[in-house]
């Protein structure tokens, strides 16, 4: 069955080629969407979106920390398809840093991609869902949020995706009367480029001692949540957040 025929889906940081948007950009298309997704670089974005199963998805090239670019792009994809139902906010950047070494570029940069990006394609979103009086929203936090940080995320970090639950609600809330929900996702430890860097065995061992489950998450559990959460499976679920992480907060 497919749970998303006929839906426009916008995902943002889904350009990256093990990342959890990309994962959830194919999984969108596999069950019937027309996926735009937006990036950094235009040529990845496009690269991406050719690379999505069926046909008549879009690459853009969109910095959501711009609020300019993020219109833009919106008016782009409601030039080529006729609404936009599911908006995706995925992209996200993490600093490995502790709470001293923290300086006020660090502090920008990952608030302003991870909190200020998804309000920023929020706000760009709204007035075309207000007007169809309907919309999903999924924003990606993560366990970094509700457990204060790990190894990857610091404080910063863990505050912009805590700032993004608070959000994630807010928009819920307010938007609920416009036929409109928002739900958080909290992925923990998922292997992708953003935690694929330097591990070393004893880092990894330490990770997957504090997951109940044994692995770490693949994209794909990440996506299949993202799915639920945008599909009409889940039409009486708004202002919640679902936690994709073997069980870590147990
Ligand atoms: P990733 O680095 O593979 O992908 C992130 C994408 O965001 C990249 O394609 C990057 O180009 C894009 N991006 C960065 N800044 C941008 C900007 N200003 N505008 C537009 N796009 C931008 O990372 P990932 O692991 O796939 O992470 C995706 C999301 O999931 C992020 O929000 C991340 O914080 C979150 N998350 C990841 C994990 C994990 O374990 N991988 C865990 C919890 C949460």
């Amino acid at each position: 069955m497919k749970l998303l025929g006929n839906k426009t889906a916008i995902i943002t940081g889904a350009a990256s080629a093990r990342g959890l948007g990309k994962s959830t950009a194919k999984l969108f298309a596999q069950h019937g969407a027309r996926v735009a997704i937006l990036d950094l670089d235009a040529d990845a974005a496009l690269a991406a979106a050719n690379d999505l199963p069926g046909s008549g998805h879009m690459g853009l090239a969109c910095n959501v920390t711009d609020f300019e670019a993020c219109k833009h792009a919106v008016e782009v994809v409601l030039g080529n398809f006729p609404q936009i139902d599911i908006l995706v906010n995925n992209a996200g950047i993490t600093q490995p840093l502790k709470l001293m070494q923290i300086e006020p570029a660090n502090y920008d940069a990952v608030l302003d991609v991870n909190l200020r990006g998804t309000l920023y394609m929020t706000q760009a979103c709204l007035p075309a869902m207000r007007a169809q009086k309907s919309g999903a929203i999924v924003n990606i936090s993560s366990v970094s949020a509700q457990r204060g940080g790990g190894i990857f995320g610091g404080p910063h970090y863990s505050a912009a995706k805590a700032g993004i639950l608070g959000l994630t609600k807010a928009t819920a809330r307010e938007c609920a009367p416009d036929g409109i929900r928002a739900n958080a996702v909290c992925p923990g430890f998922i292997a992708t480029d953003i935690t694929g860097g330097a591990l070393t065995d004893d880092m990894m061992t330490q990770i997957l001692d504090g997951i109940p489950m044994g692995r770490a998450g693949e994209a794909s559990d990440v996506a299949g949540c993202c799915l639920f959460l945008a599909s009409d499976l889940s039409a009486y679920v708004t202002g919640s957040e679902v936690d994709v992480n073997g069980g870590s907060l147990i």
